[in-house]
């Protein structure tokens, strides 16, 4: 079974005005396809041939000679998990588990905001402003490239891709404004529980 580009959740106007259609031509049909496709030609013919993504991406990551698999691979998997991470009519505040526990974490939603903000924002070159759970308790963490927390021992429960091709059609250089729109407007929250349970 080769490894498969997931559907978008929703139709690639629907987070219009936040991000456009053709931000998701390009961000889903060109960039995370090529990583898919990437991801199948360097498993052909090996020992990763026919493996889950997640077998992929860990194998990969233990293994300096697969840096290229790891970098396709693990972007496959932090896009498909972005995707989820959006949803038309989302983002403010949350309610449910991740509401009580950014308050009992992350010093409250405000300051969850701000941080995880300057998180995108501080992030040097591509890469994700991430939040985790590091044993019971949330943490807000960056990644660069294709680095993902699921090779590093904490549970991924919400992504914000920070690479320009994410944002640069409809925010130009302005990561910041594209990184409030994501809070305001489209953080699926509960996927964010769901990520929780
Ligand atoms: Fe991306």
């Amino acid at each position: 079974m080769p490894i498969t580009l997931p559907e978008l959740p929703f139709d690639k106007s629907a987070l219009e005005p936040y991000i456009s259609s053709r931000t998701f031509e390009f961000h889903h049909g060109k960039h995370h396809k090529a990583y898919v496709d990437n991801t199948n030609k360097l498993i052909d013919g090996t020992d990763l041939a026919g493996k889950d993504l997640e077998t992929i991406i860990k194998t990969a990551s233990a293994d300096p000679a697969r840096k290229g698999l790891f970098n396709n691979a693990a972007q496959v998997w932090n896009h498909s998990f972005f995707w989820k991470c959006l949803k038309p009519g989302g983002g403010g505040k949350p309610s449910g588990k991740i509401a009580t526990k950014i308050d009992a974490d992350l010093g409250g939603y405000e300051k969850f905001c701000a941080d995880f903000r300057n998180a995108g924002v501080t992030q040097f070159g591509s890469g994700w402003a991430w939040l985790v759970l590091k044993g019971e308790k949330l943490a807000i963490v960056q990644s660069a490239n294709a680095e993902t927390p699921l090779v590093q021992g904490v549970k991924p429960v919400l992504v914000v891709d920070v690479w320009e091709h994410a944002y640069y059609l409809d925010y130009q250089n302005r990561r910041q404004d594209f990184l409030q729109a994501c809070l305001d407007h489209l953080i699926n929250w509960e996927f964010v529980n769901a990520n929780l349970e």
